[in-house]
């Protein structure tokens, strides 16, 4: 009995029908899908994009050199090299990120005393050359002037949870 209902469901093409009901209740229903690059979706002011290297309003970096995300980061991905300044303070020379490495995790930002190393809401790079994919000191904290307005909005936004 079974097979002869296959048979007939199969001749009647019901499963097509079916399909194709799908398709049509779907037709003039508003699309979910957006046009990438021109439409883009709203996106969390927790989003962990491309990382930055924050100053101080009067242009001092934050960085202490204290090391702790170099520390924390699980995927070994951040160097750092310091030394002391002649007016006692500590900075960093070296502050290197190896983006393949990366794990985009967050936690280097989420261990930093003084809000230096943040994650941005940036996504939308590429490399081209091979070495690009480590980026130094001074990328880092050009990218931070750069997103800096948008790094405080989310962090105001945030403060709240933090
Ligand atoms: S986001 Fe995570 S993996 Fe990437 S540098 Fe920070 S701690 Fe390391
Ligand atoms: S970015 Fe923050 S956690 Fe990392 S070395 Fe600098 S002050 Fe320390």
């Amino acid at each position: 009995m079974t097979a002869m209902t296959n048979y007939l469901r199969s001749l009647m093409l019901v499963e097509l029908f079916q399909g194709l009901a799908v398709t049509w209740r779907h037709m003039l229903q508003p699309k979910v899908t957006l046009n990438y690059p021109e439409e883009k979706t709203p996106k969390s002011n927790r989003f962990r994009g491309l990382h930055a290297l924050r100053r101080y309003p009067n242009g001092e970096e934050r960085c202490i050199a204290c090391k702790l995300c170099e520390a924390v980061c699980p995927a070994l991905a951040i160097t750092i090299d310091s030394e002391q300044r002649d007016d006692g303070t500590r900075r960093t020379t070296r502050y290197d990120i190896d983006l393949f490495k990366c794990i985009y995790c967050g936690f280097c930002e989420e261990s930093c005393p003084v809000d230096s190393i943040v994650e941005t809401d940036f996504h939308e790079y590429h490399f081209e050359n091979r070495g690009e994919n480590i980026v130094n000191k001074q990328q880092l904290l050009a990218l931070g002037d750069r997103f800096e307005a948008s790094i405080a909005a989310a962090r105001r936004q945030d403060a709240a949870y933090r």
